[in-house]
């Protein structure tokens, strides 16, 4: 492999595009309701911002459930999803495909739960047989809850929810359904109530298209029922103290995280100027096809590929591309330094580079992000026998 070089007339002067898995593009509304001044805490405006907010939120999940909302990223909702619902002793099971799921899995075996890991792959979904025949070895109900990624952003798989659901259901098991939308939510589909989850939590920094710093729990009967048994809670994450609507105060445990509120407030407007979150899905999966016309366009054998392997599952909000004989990194330099495209890095040993398509994107961003990796595929001397660009126009073309 060779070392990233800086090479040739560097053309990134203009707007940088991040076309990272989160955070995402910042709509310039949202960025824009960050800079007002300072409001008063408890009373006026804000009050009324935040109640809105808060009333708008379970929508967003497609949940008539509880949510809350804290003043952390996503790893704050792991921790106060499982933090409420989970005693010492009992049993998680993580739902492997990629690699967040088991992340989430360590941080809670850190508060004496019992992590069993059902090992997956990082080119397959979560095998909902497989899960079901492990519930079925499980008839003490030691299992108190399935924790599982809608989209992991590692290996970019999007997990089947629903087929998920039924495998608990056909292995008449009670356990927790637990997901975790960080990456999905804004970008794919998700019926939370429709799809018997018990559990959703996501950030506000990729589909939601809000600076990291705030994210979300959404709470089915059956996860507040499973409070009352839970011993691990934590005064900061406990939901008790934060039902408390009459004083913002408590609802966020603390001082609201102001800007925040603001953004998502703006953020939840232009979703429904935009038609609502069934638009906001279309749009994702017609840019996410172009992406995909275009990798398919590059794929060689043995050269760039799709990480997943199953169509079906490769997700609408992000792509991860395997570069075969190409240099990830090279590439990644090229791109950044010389024409101003950001794009993810390969993580969890997958060599490859991720190219991001969740939040404020339309066709001009998502065809010259594509561009801008043949230019430089071009430039390493590597072009593609077919075009990506082509590809992807053609597909926004059948799309419009
Ligand atoms: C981004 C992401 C996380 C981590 O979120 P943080 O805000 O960095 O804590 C977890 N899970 C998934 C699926 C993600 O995409």
């Amino acid at each position: 492999m060779t070392t990233p070089t800086v090479r040739g007339a560097s053309l990134k002067y203009g707007r940088t595009m991040a076309a990272i898995p989160g955070p995402s593009i910042v709509p310039d509304r949202v960025l824009a309701a960050f800079s007002l001044p300072m409001p008063d805490l408890y009373e006026g405006p804000l009050v009324d911002e935040s109640n809105e907010v808060r009333e708008r939120l379970p929508g967003i999940a497609r949940t008539e459930g509880e949510a809350f909302i804290i003043t952390g990223n996503g790893h704050a909702g792991w921790q106060m999803a499982t933090s409420n619902t989970l005693a010492a002793g009992d049993k998680v099971l993580v739902a492997e495909a990629g690699r967040f799921a088991t992340i989430w899995g360590i941080y809670t075996a850190v508060s004496d739960i019992d992590v069993e890991v059902l090992e997956g792959t990082d080119r397959d979904p979560v095998d909902p047989d497989r899960l079901e025949t492990r519930l079925r070895e499980d008839p003490a109900h030691e299992i108190k809850a399935v924790l599982i990624a809608h989209v992991d952003t590692a290996s970019s798989v999007r997990n089947d929810i629903l087929a998920v659901r039924r495998a608990i259901d056909d292995a008449n098991h009670p356990a927790l359904l637990m997901v975790d939308c960080i990456a999905s939510m804004g970008c794919e589909e998700f019926l939370m109530d429709e799809w018997g989850v018990d559990i959703a939590l996501a950030g506000c920094q990729k589909g939601l298209m809000v600076p990291p710093g705030i994210s979300f729990v959404w709470a089915s009967e059956k996860a507040s029922a499973a409070h009352k048994r839970a011993d691990r809670k934590v005064g900061y994450f406990d939901w008790e103290a934060r039902r408390d609507h009459s004083n913002m105060y408590s609802y966020y445990a603390g001082t609201p995280p102001i800007a925040h509120i603001r953004g998502l407030r703006e953020a939840i407007n232009i979703i429904e100027e935009e038609g609502g979150l069934d638009a906001v899905w279309a749009r994702h999966e017609r840019l996410a096809d172009a992406v995909k016309a275009a990798v398919a366009a590059w794929s060689t054998p043995g050269g760039i590929d799709f990480n997943i392997l199953s169509e079906a599952h490769r997700s609408n909000c992000v792509t991860t591309v395997r570069t075969g004989a190409v240099d990830p990194a090279a590439l990644r330099s090229l791109c950044e330094k010389q024409a101003g495209l950001i794009l993810g890095l390969g993580i969890a040993g997958i060599e490859g580079f991720r190219l991001a398509h969740m939040g404020h994107l339309n066709p001009p961003m998502i065809l010259g992000a594509i561009g801008t990796i043949e230019a430089g595929l071009h430039a390493m001397g590597v072009p593609p026998a077919n075009s990506g660009v082509a590809a992807a126009a053609a597909s926004i073309g059948a799309a419009i």
